[in-house]
């Protein structure tokens, strides 16, 4: 275990000032009352971050959800394969969870047509009914919704689990006919915060994965800037972590609340565009919002520019088409290629491996390093924490809500402190929904 440099110092210094002129057989003993001296420290920092994990509210911004875990026979007060269920929020001591609302961005032909808004709405609607339900028939001992920030205290002063809401994609708003009347529905229905896209523009706003595919709308659809004062009236928190950064700028243009970004991480240390940039974070910061870093994969580390230049090299050289990859051409034979051809292109891909090779797995020191970095760019009041859990999260050391512990750890482990490590596991982010409540309630006096 590695332990930080300030751990070290004192026991160096110790050792220089009594065996600076010490024979070898002192400096032996020397060696071994250290290293004695690093298990006590280690075993006293574990026990010191578990009273801490104790002690704070610890919240997940972002766990989907799978509509078939709520009913009698499968529900999530059990034991099931799940990243989040009851039993590992209790192992993990995850004492709150944003519990998602999502719904994939259709690209069917009648996708932004009245059926295609249809079967998103209805999509929506059994999710909310689904947590809902999960609250107050299956697990109501366990669990408890809760609709404020005085709830979220309440509940988990009572020693239950917290849930809350959250809406990945406002497709299921609808066109303008419905959206508005139906950010308050949602509202209504629990929803704390709320993305207007997902990975494909909506009706509402861009997509970060317009960097690939090119954009609709050049940020925010004229439609989603009205949802967006909507959500503002109403108290849901806006959500940036899927949007394009051209819509995050001009939602920060609009907004008069503080926003979320509910599950990214920092794009100076990974290339992708679900990521936040250096000029995301100070405009978050200026906006008084929070960044909640995700322990997410491919958001966490990412292929070089190198290796992802050379594999470029070889799709553009080969004239590979996008369906095409290389675990596909080690498959076997693929159409257009002859064999000969597909060993050539193998062996090129086989050198950028050994050249550049793949990025190992995340972990929860990878995580951590994000944090680190949006603490030192943007400030510790600004900064959380999210896991993505059953929708693509989970890295080593943090695989499911039971091993939520490792995390604080990590954070103690690297010098943070108790009030600190209180922030970004709920602080900053029940700041957030806290002024986003008082700001609506402002606004709906002002009408
Ligand atoms: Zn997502």
């Amino acid at each position: 275990m590695r332990l930080p440099l300030r751990h070290k110092l004192p026991i160096a210094i110790l050792i220089g000032a009594l065996f600076a002129s010490a024979s070898i057989t002192l400096a032996t003993t020397s060696y071994a009352s250290s290293a004695s001296g690093k298990t006590t420290s280690e075993a006293a920092l574990v026990s010191k971050a578990k009273a801490i994990h104790q002690r704070v509210l610890t919240l997940d911004t972002h766990n989907d959800i799978d509509i078939n875990n709520f009913g009698f026979s499968r529900n999530y007060s059990q034991n099931l394969d799940n990243q989040v269920t009851l039993p590992k929020m209790i192992a993990g001591g995850l004492d709150a969870s944003f519990f998602i609302v999502y719904t994939g961005q259709s690209m069917d032909a009648d996708a932004f047509e009245p059926a295609g808004y249809k079967r998103a709405y209805d999509n929506a609607i059994s999710s909310f009914e689904g947590i809902h339900r999960m609250t107050t028939v299956l697990a109501p001992s366990q669990i408890e919704f809760a609709r404020s920030v005085a709830d979220v205290k309440r509940i988990y002063a009572k020693g239950k689990k917290v849930a809350l809401i959250g809406v990945e994609n406002a497709y299921p708003l609808g066109d303008e006919k419905f959206a508005i009347q139906r950010v308050k529905q949602f509202y209504e229905r629990g929803a704390r915060y709320m993305s207007l896209a997902h990975q494909g523009h909506s009706q509402l706003s861009d997509s970060n994965t317009g960097e690939a595919i090119g954009w609709k709308w050049n940020g925010l659809s004229p439609l989603g800037k009205q949802v967006v004062s909507e959500m503002n009236k109403w108290g849901i928190m806006v959500d940036v972590s899927h949007p394009s950064k051209e819509s995050m700028m001009q939602t920060l243009a609009i907004t008069k609340a503080p926003i979320i970004a509910s599950h990214s991480s920092v794009r100076a240390l990974c290339d992708v565009s679900r990521n936040m940039d250096d000029e995301q974070l100070l405009a978050l910061k200026a906006n008084n919002g929070v960044i909640q870093i995700v322990g997410f994969n491919s958001y966490l580390k990412t292929d070089s520019a190198e290796r992802r230049a050379a594999l470029k090299a070889i799709r553009d050289e080969f004239q590979l088409p996008n369906n095409v990859s290389a675990q596909g051409l080690r498959r076997g034979p693929v159409g257009g290629f002859s064999e000969e051809q597909r060993q050539v292109i193998l062996k090129r891909f086989d050198d950028v491996d050994a050249k550049f090779p793949p990025p190992t797995r995340a972990n929860v020191q990878d995580l951590v390093n994000h944090i680190d970095y949006a603490v030192k760019k943007i400030g510790i009041d600004h900064v959380g924490i999210s896991s993505d859990f059953d929708g693509g999260g989970g890295i080593d050391g943090w695989n499911h809500a039971g091993e939520t512990f490792n995390v604080t750890l990590e954070l103690v482990r690297r010098g943070y402190t108790e009030e600190q490590i209180g922030k970004l596991w709920s602080g900053n982010l029940l700041r957030v929904m806290e002024a986003v409540e008082k700001i609506a309630k402002d606004l709906q006096a002002q009408k």
